[in-house]
């Protein structure tokens, strides 16, 4: 089926309004159509060339939401009428030991990203800057009613990657968390920690965003432009959860941790990192990376979401206001995320 959506035509290109072709729906596949759909940092990254060669013209977009329209005979878990999410992944094998663990974003044989990847049919994906999508109903999410649709649309990237590492190292009741960056991953990081029950600090450039950092469930906000902030929380976290885009001072952000705290990197800028290990030893900390989660704990994030009644602070926006959204993310002029009503598209 022939479909309207939004791609980049080349590197760093400004996207354009263009048409896709999507397949047909397998037995095991559900046709969604879409009608919201995030703007992740990781799309600019991608489109930009980032993080390596991309197959242009590509469709970004891994924070879906939408309708199932179509189920393939075989598929038992969604029904046409349900409305239901699409994350950054749209396959993995289902049988080496981390898709079996229920980590298929770390399968071992390579998960299929929902855009800029091979599918197992063969064919390149294209994500959510459009009007359907068909994705095995194995990577399909169920939107538990109770969030708002275009709300819950960055749940599916922003929402479990900022979730994952905060169950995993133990965000709760008695945990200092940190969260540095105040952009998509960050505000979410900062409701679900507070929802955790962790007492919550932002670590953001300036003071700019504070009162909404506060509103959002932070108990305490810091603009890292002042050094005198490094002094002052030494040593003080358990947790920090480093959202940023671009490149940091680990060594600075090491220092905020207490003895056995660690840092949690989240944030993919396209340039390395480098540390002293002296910011380790000194008081036995790790530093880690996480990349978004895996599907079952997905589900358990939307479900925690909607009991705790969270979803992401979004500007809507029409399809041909992508571009100056994209330019608006990179100046962190984003308050949270930019979601795009993909009845715009065409
Ligand atoms: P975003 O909305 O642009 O937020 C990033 C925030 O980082 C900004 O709002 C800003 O916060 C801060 N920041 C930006 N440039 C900075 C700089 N030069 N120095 C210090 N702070 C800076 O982006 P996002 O969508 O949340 O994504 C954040 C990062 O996570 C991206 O690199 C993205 O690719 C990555 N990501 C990773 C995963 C994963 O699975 N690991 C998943 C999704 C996204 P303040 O204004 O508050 O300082
Ligand atoms: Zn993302």
């Amino acid at each position: 089926m022939r479909v309207h959506a939004y791609a980049a035509p080349a590197a760093a290109e400004p996207l354009a309004p263009t048409i896709i072709e999507r397949r047909d729906v397998g037995p095991n596949d559900v046709l969604i159509e879409v009608e919201y759909a995030g703007i992740c940092h990781s799309d600019i990254h991608t489109v930009n060339g980032d993080w390596g060669p991309q197959p242009y013209p590509l469709v970004p977009g891994h924070e879906i939401v939408g309708i199932v329209t179509e189920v393939g005979a075989a598929v038992t878990r969604h029904q046409v009428g349900d409305r239901v999410g699409v994350g950054c992944m749209v396959n993995a094998c289902g049988e080496c030991a981390n898709c079996r663990n229920g980590d298929e974003q770390y399968c071992l044989d390579g998960m299929v990203p929902t855009y800029g990847g091979v599918d197992r049919d063969g064919t390149v994906t294209q994500g959510g800057y459009s009007t359907h999508v068909v994705v095995d109903a194995g990577f399909v999410l169920s939107v538990p009613e109770g969030i708002d649709p275009a709300a819950a649309a960055p749940l599916l990237c922003a929402g479990i990657t900022t979730y994952s590492p905060l169950r995993r190292w133990g965000a709760g009741p008695g945990k200092k968390v940190a969260v540095v960056g105040l952009g998509g991953l960050g505000h979410m990081a900062v409701k679900i920690a507070h929802a955790m029950g962790a007492e919550v600090t932002v670590l953001s450039q300036s003071l700019k965003k504070q009162e909404d950092g506060l509103r959002l469930g932070a108990d305490h906000y810091h603009a890292t432009g002042d050094p005198d902030t490094f002094e002052r929380l030494a040593g003080r976290f358990d947790l920090i959860v480093n959202t940023v885009s671009a490149r940091i001072d680990l060594d600075a952000y090491l220092g905020l941790l207490a003895v056995d705290g660690t840092l949690v990197n989240v944030g993919a800028p396209a340039e390395p990192l480098s540390l002293n290990v002296f910011s380790l030893i000194g008081a036995r900390r790790s530093y880690a990376g996480s990349m978004i989660g895996g599907i079952a704990e997905t589900q358990e994030m939307l479900n925690f979401c909607a009991e705790h009644r969270i979803g992401a602070d979004v500007e809507l926006i029409s399809a041909d206001q992508i571009n100056e959204a994209y330019r608006r993310v990179l100046a962190s002029d984003v308050r949270y995320r930019f979601v795009i009503d993909t009845a715009t598209l065409g």
